[in-house]
Order: C-alpha cells, then sequence, then structure tokens
C-alpha cells in the first residue's frame, strides 16, 4: 500500500521521492542492491531528531548499521571532519560494497558524498537529504565534496549516489529561514525551466507558506525531477546545467561579501535572481510583467528584497573573481520569460552597475 505512493524518477541515478515512506527505505535500499551493511553519516541537530527512528527502521529489517554524528553547521563542511569520518569508517573494517547513507541537508550531502568517493576508491552512496535545499539541488546530480580555506567548494569530485531518496515529511522540523531559503531554489526552477510550475506555486501560495507537507510534495517532485534532467543532459557543467546558477553570480558574490554569515545561501539567490530580472529587462529580454510576477513570488515567500549593510566595492570583487574561474568574462544566467532561461557572456557593465545601485 505504502509502495504506491513512492514515486521513482530516472535519469543520471535514480530518486525516490514520497511522503512518509521512510519505512520503506528497507526495501528500496535492497532493491538497489546497496542494503548490506549502512554507514549513516549526519549531523548533531539531525541525529536528535531522526536518528534513532532511520536506525531503528535499518536495524529491525536485519541490516547492520553505524552511525556516525559530527557537528551541524557549514564550518564543518572541511577536511578534518573528512579524516575523522574515515578513521571511523577504518575502525569499523567498513569494505566497498558497504553503503555511505548521507543523512541531512547539503553539508551532510557533500561532505558524506566525497567520503563515500574516496574512501576504498569508492563506497555505495545513498543520500537522504533532510532540507527543502538538498531535497530539490544539493542531493541530485553528484556534485561533492567540501569548503577549503581559500573558497568554497574548492575540493571534490562528480559521484553520484545509487540513489536519492526523498522523504518531504522530515521537512516538518526544519527551522522556518532554512525552508525559505529552499523556496527561493524551487522559484529558480519555476524561473528558468517550467512555466507550469511557476503557475502551480502561484495558485496554491497559502497551502505552501503554511507549509502543507502533501502539498509541498509535488512541488518538491517536480523540482527533483527538473535537476534530474538537466543533471543528465549535462552531467559535467559544459553547457546547460549552468543554467541552474541563476541568481548565484550575485547571490555567490553577496555570500562571499559577507564571509557567508549574513544571508543563507537562498536569500542570496533571491536577491541575485531580482538583479538578474532587472539586466534581462535592461537588455530587452524580459518584459516587465514577467519581472514582476517573479519579484512577487520571491516577496511572497518573505525572501529579502535587497542585500543591506554590505559595501558595493566587496561585491565587486567577488563578482571579479567568478569572472576569473569562467575564462575573462562574467556569465549571468538570464530570463527571456518565465520558464526559459539563457547563458550570457555580454552583459555590458554599466547595465551590472545600474543592478548593483538597485540591489546592493
Ligand atoms: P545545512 O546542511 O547546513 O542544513 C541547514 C541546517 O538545518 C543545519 O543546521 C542542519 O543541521 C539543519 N537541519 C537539516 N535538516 C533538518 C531537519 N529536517 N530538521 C531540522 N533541522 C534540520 O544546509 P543546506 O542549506 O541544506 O545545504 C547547504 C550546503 O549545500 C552548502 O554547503 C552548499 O555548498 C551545498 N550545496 C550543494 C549542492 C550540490 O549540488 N552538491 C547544491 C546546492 C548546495
Ligand atoms: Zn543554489
Amino acid at each position: 500500500m505504502l509502495r504506491a505512493s513512492v514515486k521513482t524518477l530516472s535519469g543520471m541515478h535514480p530518486v525516490i521521492v514520497g511522503n512518509e515512506i521512510l519505512s520503506c527505505l528497507p526495501e528500496i535500499l535492497r532493491e538497489y542492491d546497496v542494503g548490506k551493511r549502512i554507514f549513516v553519516i549526519t549531523d548533531k541537530n539531525i541525529a536528535d531528531l531522526y536518528e534513532g527512528t532511520i536506525a531503528k527502521i535499518l536495524t529491525s529489517a536485519g541490516i547492520e548499521t553505524h552511525t556516525c554524528v559530527i557537528p551541524s553547521g557549514e564550518e564543518y563542511k572541511n577536511l578534518e571532519q573528512v579524516s575523522y569520518l574515515w578513521d571511523w569508517l577504518a575502525e569499523n573494517r567498513a569494505e566497498r560494497k558497504d553503503t555511505i547513507l548521507a543523512l541531512g541537508g547539503g553539508v551532510i550531502g557533500d561532505l558524506a558524498g566525497w567520503v563515500a568517493a574516496t574512501y576504498l576508491r569508492g563506497m555505495h552512496l545513498v543520500q537522504v537529504p533532510t532540507t527543502l535545499l538538498a531535497q530539490v539541488d544539493a542531493s541530485i546530480g553528484g556534485k561533492t565534496g567540501i569548503n577549503h580555506p581559500r573558497a568554497k567548494n574548492l575540493i571534490g569530485s562528480f559521484y553520484p549516489p545509487k540513489l536519492t531518496f526523498i522523504d518531504v515529511s522530515l521537512l516538518i522540523s526544519l527551522p522556518e529561514r532554512e525552508l525559505r531559503s529552499g523556496w527561493a531554489e524551487v522559484i529558480k526552477y519555476a524561473m528558468i525551466y517550467d512555466y507550469s510550475l511557476y503557475n502551480y506555486i502561484a495558485n496554491h501560495l497559502d497551502d505552501l507558506k503554511s507549509k502543507d507537507i502533501p502539498k509541498m510534495l509535488p512541488v518538491i517532485s517536480r523540482c527533483a525531477e527538473i535537476k534530474l534532467d538537466i543533471v543528465t543532459k549535462d552531467p559535467k557543467e559544459s553547457g546547460l546545467r549552468a543554467i541552474l546558477n541563476y541568481g548565484h553570480t550575485l547571490g555567490h558574490a553577496i555570500e562571499a561579501a559577507t564571509g557567508y554569515s549574513k544571508y543563507l545561501h537562498g536569500e542570496a539567490v533571491a536577491i541575485g535572481m531580482q538583479a538578474a530580472g532587472l539586466i534581462a529587462k535592461e537588455m530587452g529580454l524580459l518584459d516587465e510583467e514577467s519581472l514582476q510576477l517573479q519579484n512577487e513570488l520571491i516577496a511572497e515567500f518573505g525572501l529579502p528584497r535587497y542585500a543591506e549593510g554590505i559595501e558595493a566595492a566587496s561585491v565587486r570583487e567577488a563578482i571579479k573573481l567568478d569572472k576569473k574561474i569562467e575564462g575573462g568574462k562574467s556569465r549571468w544566467i538570464l530570463l527571456r520569460a518565465i520558464g526559459k532561461a539563457e547563458i550570457r557572456s555580454d552583459v555590458p557593465l554599466d547595465i551590472v552597475e545600474l543592478a548593483m545601485r538597485e540591489y546592493i
């Protein structure tokens, strides 16, 4: 009966989506041949909420389960934690046919994912995302890695999971601000790829804003499907995958300029999408009405309208750094319409400056 409510998306790797489907986890792990011995990696906040339940579900299905809990927070996505986890796997004699189960948000997904990629030259990996951002984005597509003192996500590898298992009911405990940050990425998918998703969100605002989990399911499922579709078509980001960076050129710069402390990722991306919208309008790509619809949706979810208390100069510097990486020209993802994005390297500087004055 419960299996009927489990949806399987296929592409670069399978993604299983549903509401209150945790009890199906052992059966699904076995189906994909990753249910022999499980090494759960999670963070303190999530362990307090879910570790007991998950361990019980796995062990009562006869699966040998080990769990390691690391502190919560982006500052722990580093080599020290990786080393600690390698030691733990060695102590417990983990083997290549065993599975690492990353239970958490994007931090745990990236970190545990890279541990799985590197230990014994690659163990099985299963992603069980617990934040909205991780369910619609970070747990899909195989990017894993850690931060370096010089830059975010500098070390890592492409290592797709054997499967991603999304149970939307895990979001019930997610703090409001984290949820809001995830909504920015959801809005991003609608803007770059899917006008009907935009319509759905706009027509179900009250349910979605009130955290009605069953009503969130189709939205999360559609976003996961879009991400999977894009990364399957362009696994190593040689073209199309770059549209996922909509709102991120300025968003990343805002995060970097504020030392990753003032704005959550999605909040910075929300500001970045509004600025990119203005740029697209100024370049004659996007009409005024579509821009307004985008900005109204962002406001509905309580995301910031502009960045406060930041030096425009430091944001400019951060954009320039982005520029270096991408071969001389700053790359912007711009909309032609809601649901249609393109990659542009020809944005005039005066238009970027105009957007900076408006949003920074
Ligand atoms: P996060 O993993 O830090 O989680 C946010 C906070 O919520 C943490 O304190 C966590 O303990 C807590 N939490 C998680 N799930 C919870 C739940 N269900 N209930 C209560 N609390 C919960 O942050 P995030 O926003 O999920 O991820 C951000 C990270 O994701 C960044 O490091 C970013 O680089 C990475 N990322 C990776 C990709 C990718 O493709 N690999 C894509 C986007 C982002
Ligand atoms: Zn993002």
